[in-house]
Order: structure tokens, then C-alpha cells, then sequence
């Protein structure tokens, strides 16, 4: 992976970023198309919060392009006075606390960004870590609690290989992602960790870890609305931070309660959106209150919601039709 092969805080940082809640594969090109357009946080910090988003555009969860963003200006507004070694030579947070308090980094990103960039003494306990940590240790608690976290962080800390963090961490990040998977098979068995591993010795490893009960899913149903006078249309922003797909734009939406079935699906982390796109052809744009008319051309300059993408894509819309 290029982000392991660099000690660029800024490059590693934005890699973690992306990788959260994104699989490798889809990551890597998105990783590489932000360090191209934006090559140090300077460049980042001095970017459109829109352009930010329209970059991120088709990998969900936009709290985190907002949040590199904003983090982004807060450290080139801090100014943090000691530059780094690594490439571009640009001013980054050096310790944990510093990289911990920026939007959008936790403990797992700031302990990533602090071993892998600076080889700092510190856990990043990612999926894969909890597993290996949960298995080797036989711990049955629920890792994903405040709790958790506290006691398998308590833990990892006697594992930890203080000399050497950089190379502890992505041993048995890899591990964990290459071996210790969710389904053993029969990994067990030639294991190099097979004579220290509790879970093992006590026949536990296969059911764990353990994470605590998921929450309900909550249904919605929004109705879509296309305009169309053939040649332009008419979009809107999403204006509630609380809700899903802020500052995203997507055709104009009323959102009903109905159980009826609608011919979009679209599963999100906590909720499951039921979807329908009418297109009505107008002689003149209607006047609604908070929509851009916008030329079709121009559309792709709006970031918008991976369901808007889906459903461009699958009713092939095109100014004519
Ligand atoms: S013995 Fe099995 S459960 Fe234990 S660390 Fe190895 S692969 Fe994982």
C-alpha cells in the first residue's frame, strides 16, 4: 500500500481518512486523485469546502471529507512551528494529543498517524486489531463500547512493542487481515501465534470478538421529483447537519411515511432509504424555494448523493428524455 510506504503525516492521515467505513480497492484511487490535486494540507486547507466534497463524491459518509477539510485549515491555521521530515517538508501536529484533537481523528487514526509518520509508542486499533487482540487474549467484552474500547486498549498496551510501533502496528493490522480473519478455517492450525493464543487454547476464537447488539434500522421513503425543460433542471442542497447527505445536493425530495415499495433501495449505516425518481418535463422551471436551476451539463459540478449518482446512472437521464 503507498500509504504504508511513506512517512508523510499529511499522506498517511489522508489515507486513514479515506480507508474508514471504504475498502481498499475503491480507496486507493480516491487516495491517490486527493494527493495528486491536493500534494501537501496547505493545498487542502486553501480548497472549496464544495470541491472537497465533490472529490469525495461516490464514497459516502461526507462528515469525513467536511471534517479533513476543516482539519485541514486548522492546522494551517495553528501553524503547528515544527516541520516534518517527510515529503514535501510541510507542517503537521507531531504528537498524539495534537493529532487526536482534529476533526474527524479518534484514537485508532491519531495512533496510526502517530506510529506509522513518527514510529510514537501508540496502539491503532483498527477491525482487524480488536479480532486479533480479542482472540489472542480471550476477551469476551463487547469492543465497540466506551467500556470496551478502555479495557482492550489497556490490554493492547501490554502487547505493544514500545521500540518498535510502526512495525508492531502494521504487523498485526496485516495479520489480522491476511490470517487471523473473521473466518478461521483452518488458519489455527500452522499458526505462528497458535502456543500464546487463549482463544485458541479455550476453543473461543472462531466467535470472537464480540460486539455489542446492532441498532434498529430505520426505514425512510422520499420521493424525487426530476425536472426537466430540456436543457436544464432543478437541484437542492440538504441543509440539516443532523441529517443524512449535508450540503449535498439531489433533485428535490418529500420525504413521506408509507410502507408502499418504491424502485430504490439504498442501505445506509443506520438507516434503509426507499427511493422513487418522477421526471416531469416542463415548459418552465417551477419556482421552489431553496432549488438552483441548473443546465444538465453543469450537474456533475455539484456534489451529490451517491443515491442521486445511482439513479442518474440507472434511468440513463439525459436532457431529452
Ligand atoms: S491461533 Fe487462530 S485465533 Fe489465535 S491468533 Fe492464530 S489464527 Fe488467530
Amino acid at each position: 500500500m503507498p500509504w504504508r510506504e511513506t512517512n508523510d503525516p499529511y499522506a498517511i492521515w489522508l489515507s486513514e481518512i479515506i480507508l474508514q467505513q471504504t475498502r481498499v480497492v475503491q480507496g486507493m484511487d480516491y487516495y491517490m486523485r486527493f494527493l495528486n490535486h491536493w500534494p501537501t494540507v496547505e493545498a487542502l486547507a486553501a480548497a472549496d469546502e464544495a470541491e472537497v466534497l465533490r472529490e469525495w463524491q461516490g464514497l459516502g459518509y461526507y462528515s469525513r471529507a467536511r471534517n479533513l477539510h476543516k482539519a485541514a485549515k486548522q492546522i494551517v491555521e495553528t501553524g503547528y512551528g515544527l516541520p516534518v521530515t517527510g515529503d514535501g517538508g510541510h507542517l503537521f501536529p507531531r504528537t498524539f494529543d495534537e493529532l487526536r484533537a482534529l476533526p474527524g481523528v479518534g484514537d485508532y487514526t491519531a495512533g496510526a498517524i502517530a506510529s506509522f509518520a513518527y514510529n510514537l509508542p501508540y496502539p491503532a486499533m483498527d477491525g482487524n486489531v480488536y479480532r486479533v487482540v480479542a482472540r489472542l487474549l480471550d476477551i469476551d467484552e463487547a469492543f465497540d463500547t466506551s467500556a470496551g474500547k478502555k479495557l482492550f486498549h489497556q490490554k493492547i498496551e501490554t502487547l505493544l512493542d514500545r521500540d518498535n510501533p510502526r512495525l508492531f502496528n502494521s504487523a498485526i493490522m496485516e495479520f489480522g487481515a491476511l490470517y487471523c480473519t473473521p473466518v478461521l478455517g483452518d488458519a489455527c492450525a500452522s499458526c505462528p501465534l497458535q502456543a500464546m493464543c487463549l482463544g485458541y487454547a479455550h476453543g473461543t476464537a472462531e466467535v470472537l470478538p464480540v460486539r455489542k447488539p446492532r441498532p434498529k434500522v430505520r426505514d425512510r421513503w422520499f420521493t424525487y421529483t426530476i425536472y426537466t425543460d430540456g436543457t436544464r433542471t432543478l437541484i437542492q442542497r440538504r441543509e440539516n447537519p443532523k441529517d443524512i447527505w449535508y450540503h449535498l445536493y439531489e433533485f428535490p425530495c418529500e420525504e413521506s411515511q408509507t410502507e408502499d415499495k418504491y424502485p430504490f433501495t439504498h442501505v445506509l449505516s443506520h438507516q434503509k432509504l426507499h427511493a422513487r425518481f418522477i421526471v416531469r418535463k416542463v415548459q418552465k422551471m417551477p419556482d421552489i424555494a431553496g432549488t438552483l436551476v441548473i443546465r444538465w451539463e453543469d450537474l456533475n459540478d455539484y456534489a451529490l448523493s451517491r443515491l442521486t449518482l445511482r439513479a442518474l446512472d440507472t434511468l440513463r437521464l439525459t436532457p431529452q428524455n
